[in-house]
């Protein structure tokens, strides 16, 4: 009892009121067997990281980098036998050449597709940068300027997938199948894996030689199978969320078939040269020991994602996924309608942040994205959004998309300190 009140006093001391302490707290007490559900889920996929890493003889000279061409990098060719063996796929590509996420998806797209094939997203809309990306919104560069077409069908209202619609939408030119895991900037249900399994199975047995590509973006380790053991070619993601375990300070990877990555390979550096060059000047360690906490950090974040969504809707806001939904990628969205909302949660946010706790995030126009986006972070890597974060398009219907937190502790604060700010502007009655 001590010990607890102590804590309290902490929370009051950082400007948290007795109120809002208490409605927090009592959440937390309801949540219990859920986060030991998530914590056997971290255990499992822990071991099975460890396992890859010593199956792959993984060393202490593998963690030392290399300069220049970085021929023969045994640590950067160690570490994609590791991810290829923990996403259980026949090769994977690795790097920090690999920019962000959506290079990589850039990579993995522009890589298997020619002139003439067509790309169909069977879940609806692609996150906001891929619409630059594929050509849907008008981008100098885009797939589109090189002759490769595009279609989505939607998810049908209570977000299953609109079978029929697939089928018709499949065609001679259908190349590449993109599954986005993640809702993303959407308001619709993420994906399970198995559902992406059935997905995956209902397009092969259409169209066979057709390759089935899934945007695993924030979904890493937050199920104990990744899309890549239900049939998907290729699973793409960023090391600056859930896999870099919040140390990886930059890279993607694009795990899959033999052919495939040969394919990523030489578009990422160059026809011929593949995934013999690219020096890893010494970022391997970092790559490595985030894969290492990768799945405990995201279990911490998803924990974090579970306790926002119910203290939000005991609140009144619709949240999705709903508070005891289960879950398939760490991001939480709080549709809170009004503007004012938004900011006073992001405030929140910002201010419990062990780096720049003192500035007030302001909406801005972020290269990618079609309207205003206000974002909170103070993270050590720059942008990781594994790390406590949110943001938010200004426009309807203004919800917030919180994730990441590489500890708990960080996120439950973070949280608090959110329904704190908006307490103080008076922007709820409670
Ligand atoms: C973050 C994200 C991306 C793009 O990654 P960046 O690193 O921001 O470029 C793509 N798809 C989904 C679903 C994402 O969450």
């Amino acid at each position: 009892m001590q010990q607890i009140n102590t804590i309290k006093q902490y929370y009051l001391d950082l400007g948290i009121d007795e109120r809002v302490y208490d409605f927090c707290q009592k959440i937390e007490n309801g949540l219990r067997d859920r986060f030991i559900e998530i914590d056997q889920i971290a255990e499992q996929n822990q071991v099975k990281v460890i396992k890859a890493m010593q199956e792959a003889h993984f060393a202490e000279e593998h963690l030392n980098g290399t300069t220049g061409y970085g021929y023969n990098d045994s640590g950067r060719e160690t570490i994609e036998k590791i991810y290829s063996n923990v996403f259980r796929t026949e090769d994977a590509l690795v790097r920090q050449q690999i920019t962000c996420g959506t290079h990589a998806l850039y990579i993995a797209l522009s890589a298997n597709l020619r002139p003439g094939d067509e790309i169909l997203s069977p879940v609806g809309k692609v996150y906001d940068t891929l619409e630059g990306v594929i050509g849907v919104r008008e981008q100098k560069g885009s797939l589109a300027e090189f002759g490769i077409t595009f279609r989505k069908v939607d998810l049908l209202s209570d977000g299953s997938f609109n079978y029929d619609a697939i089928r018709e939408n499949i065609n001679e030119h259908t190349k590449l199948i993109e599954i986005q895991r993640s809702k993303g900037y959407d308001v619709r249900p993420t994906l399970s894996v198995k559902q992406i399994g059935e997905l995956i199975s209902f397009v092969k047995s259409i169209k066979p030689d057709v390759i089935c590509m899934v945007d695993n973006c924030y979904g890493e380790f937050v199920e104990t199978i990744e899309p890549s053991e239900v049939g998907a070619d290729m699973v793409v993601g960023s090391l600056i969320k859930n896999p870099g375990g919040g140390l990886a300070p930059i890279g993607g990877y694009i795990c899959g078939t033999k052919k495939c990555i040969e394919n990523c390979a030489y578009r990422l550096t160059s026809p011929g040269l593949g995934k013999e060059v690219g020096a890893s000047l010494g970022v391997t360690r970092n790559i490595a020991q985030g894969l290492f906490m990768a799945p405990t950090v995201s279990a911490a974040a998803l924990k974090g994602a579970i306790f926002a969504a119910n203290i939000y809707e005991r609140l009144g806001f619709k949240t999705v996924p709903s508070s005891s939904e289960s879950r398939h990628d760490i991001i939480q969205a709080v549709e809170f309608g009004k503007p004012e909302l938004i900011q006073a949660f992001c405030e929140g946010i910002q201010a419990a942040a062990p780096v720049d706790s003192f500035v007030t995030p302001v909406p801005w126009a972020m290269p990618g994205y079609d309207s205003e986006v206000i974002m909170a972070a103070g993270t050590f890597v720059s942008g990781a959004s594994i790390e406590l974060s949110a943001d938010a398009p200004m426009k309807p219907p203004y919800a917030v998309y919180f994730q990441g937190g590489l500890t708990y502790q960080h996120a439950k604060f973070g949280i608090m300190m959110s329904l704190q700010k908006i307490v103080e502007k008076g922007l709820i009655v409670w």
